[in-house]
């Protein structure tokens, strides 16, 4: 976007990935885990683990909801799904494993990916990130970006995209 730089998405987790990153943390890459992902990798997902849940279920998945919330937990922990806020504070699950930001509409409860505009050849949360760690010399987290804004759709517009 910004000095005409677009990133190249990356690809979603393979299976032998997923397994060596949960390997890595003593964890198996158990049915649940698999039907999850495999539901999120679908397309770019951003859904509750209530949605999820029903979803599922509607597919014929006998996973209960504890399941599927303890599950999405351990795959967020691993770095498998990103866990980020929706419009109302509610927790939200996305497989899309690329830095990439949100803008989200708190009327509509509508989430977009927005890549992230290039400063000095580094999406712009990594170089905050080292901006940052740079200043106060602590260890930054990965920067989760998410700004609010009415979609076109909301302000009775059409839409550009999609
Ligand atoms: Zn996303």
């Amino acid at each position: 976007m910004v000095n005409g730089v677009e990133r190249q998405p990356e690809r979603p987790w393979g299976p032998a990935e997923i397994r060596e990153v949960l390997r890595a943390r003593g964890l198996r890459y158990s049915r649940p885990r698999r039907v999850i992902l495999g539901y999120l990798s679908e397309q770019d997902r951003h859904v509750s683990a209530e949605t999820l849940y029903l979803a599922l279920k509607q597919r014929g998945e006998d996973l209960s909801l504890s399941t599927v919330y303890l599950n999405l937990g351990v795959l967020a922990d691993a770095g498998l799904v990103r866990e980020f806020n929706g419009a109302n504070g509610e927790a939200l699950y996305d497989s899309n494993p690329s830095e990439h930001y949100h803008v989200i509409c708190p009327e509509t409860g509508e989430v977009r990916d927005v890549t992230p505009p290039m400063i000095d050849g580094q999406p712009l949360g990594s170089f905050l990130r080292s901006y940052v760690e740079r200043q106060t010399g602590w260890q930054i987290d990965e920067p989760h970006v998410t700004l609010r804004g009415r979609a076109p759709r909301t302000r009775g517009e059409a839409e550009s995209s999609d």
